[in-house]
């Protein structure tokens, strides 16, 4: 039953309980038809004769009128026919009609589907034709459309991440086949080329390795647990020893302010997010500027707020900074040795642990940036 088609299958439903719904009927009133017939076959004459007493007379029809006794033999017997085979053309002219609407009811959505097979994945912006009747096939193409706009929507996100990720990639390589060209094409290799060269390859495939590094960090963030419980102050103290260095190259200082809230969430994703934040505001700072960390909670919020006293960044570039490979000044985050991903990646785990981050404050004599994330309750 399952193999075959929703006319078909509501064409034998109906087929059945009109079958059922006839014979049912065809008894009851056979049952009736036959007994008031039946009971004219034995009958009573009552007499009167001109004497008080009643005289009756018992009349068998069978030996007293046998030729009514076949003609009702007969009335029967056509009535059984004539009963069985209305039923069957009943039955015919219903399960008819019920396979031809049926199948006109179903035509929407045999012209949905034959327009569902023809989408691809470059066609995904061009909405499926709605239906005019408002019924449920309507309502099901208004669905789909609203899937496909959202699929066509993560879809082109996807290619732009790729085409992104590919240019970003992309440079490093030419810049080492490049130089590579020009060592190749050198008569003489004094020691300084040899070195200058090997530094230049070490510096393109240390961005390649960071680069490829985030785009693994991207792509696995769903299959890490968080089920670790964080102190955001002994995170952040981690943090700052380990880009102390980098700090004191840039004459900033790292400041850690009282205060801490514990979470639940994956200590290596939020460190890391941490890492990146306090990283920028080191990279994007001045010499001898700082850099401040402040925890506190507010009801069931951590709230981490990194401040600088760097460049700042241009009020309608608050959103678009969280974007993937997104750079207020190219030139100057590719120097650095940026890859334009260490916001989208902050983004994306403040995200996954139900939490969110922001611009909250910025001028050319620096940001603010705020990271939140639920509390534990406990504390
Ligand atoms: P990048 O690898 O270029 O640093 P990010 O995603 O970390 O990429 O940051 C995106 C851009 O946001 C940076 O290129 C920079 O222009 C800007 N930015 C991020 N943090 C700061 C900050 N603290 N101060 C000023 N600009 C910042």
């Amino acid at each position: 039953m399952k193999k075959l088609s929703i006319q078909w299958r509501l064409t034998l439903a109906i087929a059945a309980l009109v079958t059922v719904t006839c014979i049912l009927l065809n008894l009851l009133i056979s049952h009736s038809a036959v007994t008031g017939i039946d009971t004219l076959e034995d009958y009573t004459i009552q007499l009167n004769p001109p004497t008080d007493e009643l005289l009756s007379v018992r009349i068998d029809p069978n030996q007293f009128l046998p030729e009514l006794t076949a003609q009702i033999q007969k009335t029967k017997t056509l009535f059984y026919v004539q009963s069985a085979v209305s039923t069957i053309v009943i039955i015919l002219i219903s399960s008819f009609i019920t396979y031809f609407l049926a199948g006109r009811t179903l035509s929407p959505l045999k012209k949905l589907s034959a327009q569902i097979k023809k989408v691809q994945a470059q066609n995904l912006s061009v909405p499926l034709e709605i239906p005019k009747a408002n019924d449920e096939i309507s309502l099901l193409t208004c669905s789909f459309n609203e899937m496909l706009a959202r699929l066509d929507e993560s879809f082109t996100v996807q290619r732009q991440f790729s085409a992104n990720a590919a240019h970003e990639l992309r440079t490093p390589l030419a810049v080492i086949q490049t130089q590579l060209d020009v060592f190749e094409k050198k008569d003489t290799y004094e020691i300084d080329a040899y070195k200058k060269t090997f530094s230049m390859i070490q510096e393109q495939t240390n961005r390649l390795s960071h680069l490829v590094e985030i785009l693994l960090d991207m792509t696995n963030l769903q299959t890490v647990q968080r089920t670790d419980t964080v102190s955001l102050f002994e995170l952040t103290e981690e943090v700052f020893c380990d880009l102390d260095q980098i700090a004191a190259q840039k004459q900033v200082q790292l400041i850690q302010q009282d205060g801490d809230c514990i979470i639940t969430g994956s200590y290596i994703l939020l460190y890391r997010a941490v890492y990146n934040l306090v990283e920028n505001a080191i990279k994007y700072n001045h010499p001898s500027g700082s850099v401040t960390v402040q925890i506190r909670k507010e009801q069931d919020t951590a709230i981490l707020m990194v401040s600088d006293t760097g460049i700042g960044i241009p009020p309608e570039n608050f959103e678009k900074i969280f974007d993937p490979f997104f750079r207020v000044d190219k030139s100057r985050s590719r120097a650095m040795g940026g890859s334009g991903l260490g916001l989208a990646l902050v983004k994306a785990i403040s995200q996954q642990h139900g939490g969110r981050v922001q611009v909250t404050d910025s001028s050319p004599s620096g940001t603010t940036i705020t990271f939140s994330l639920p509390a534990n309750t406990d504390k």
